[in-house]
């Protein structure tokens, strides 16, 4: 059986001194770990963050790369770059991407592409709105966020991370239930394995609002392979536990 994979996003958060901090007291518990665990920090500490994890059990991660190989494109990492640095993972299309930087499900399969061109596995976000939930059309938008990765990718799905990150659930401490969130996961699942043989090895992560009170009864659930934990990856105590959690 595949080994559960709990990823910390942490967003536009920390400080060099507060990154040290987090990375310290984790690693003093690592020993017990049963599971992968990754650490997705801002670009600007990537190097600093490396420096600390290297020859630990923690994988390095982005938070996002850009759908451009190389060129006059300001501000944007490419895929070699992260590769360069030693990255291992990269969020794409995370919700707050989509929704403050429009990125759209062509440039997300795009920013999944070049990750996985670069041998940099992509942590593919899926997930919809209280909207889109309300209006009964959860099954349809997260389907049709992952369709467009799947045809841009073709054999290269299995290698791929999903992750199910139901809008309304990040950052706001609602979390989608354990059955709720089952149940988009065996949506994925079926998805995956209607395009590849390989589907049983894709990790999908629930992520949105993942803490330590609900984080067992989640990673529980047959299809949730670990987690995308945003706030509660900051607190070590927090994000201990939900490591603690995922076997
Ligand atoms: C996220 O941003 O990926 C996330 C899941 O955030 P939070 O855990 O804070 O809801």
């Amino acid at each position: 059986m595949k080994k559960k994979l709990i990823a910390g996003n942490w967003k536009m958060n920390g400080n060099a001194a507060s990154n040290q901090a987090l990375l310290q007291a984790l690693l003093a518990q690592s020993a017990d770990w049963q599971c992968r665990v990754a650490v997705c920090a801002p670009m600007v500490y990537l190097d600093q963050v490396k420096g600390l994890i290297q020859g630990t059990a923690i994988e390095l991660g982005a938070q996002d790369v850009s759908a451009h190989a190389a060129g006059a494109y300001t501000g944007e990492t490419a895929a070699d770059m992260l590769k360069d640095l030693g990255v291992r993972l990269a969020i794409v299309g995370h919700s707050e991407r989509r929704q403050y930087h429009a990125e759209t499900d062509a440039v997300v399969a795009l920013k999944a592409q070049r990750a996985l061109a670069a041998g940099i596995t992509p942590i593919v976000c899926v997930g919809e709105t209280l909207a889109e939930r309300e209006a009964g059309i959860t099954e349809e938008v997260v389907k049709r966020q992952l369709a467009a990765v799947i045809h841009a990718n073709g054999h290269c799905i299995s290698e791929i991370v999903v992750a199910y990150e139901p809008v309304w659930a990040i950052g706001t401490g609602k979390t989608a239930t354990p059955e709720m969130a089952q149940q988009v996961h065996a949506i994925l699942r079926a998805q995956l394995h209607a395009a590849t043989e390989h589907a049983a090895r894709v990790h999908i992560l629930y992520g949105g609002s993942m803490n330590a009170a609900n984080a067992a009864e989640l990673l529980a659930q047959p299809d949730i392979d670990g987690g995308l934990v945003g706030g509660a990856a900051l607190k070590a105590a927090d994000f201990l536990t939900i490591i603690a959690a995922a076997r």
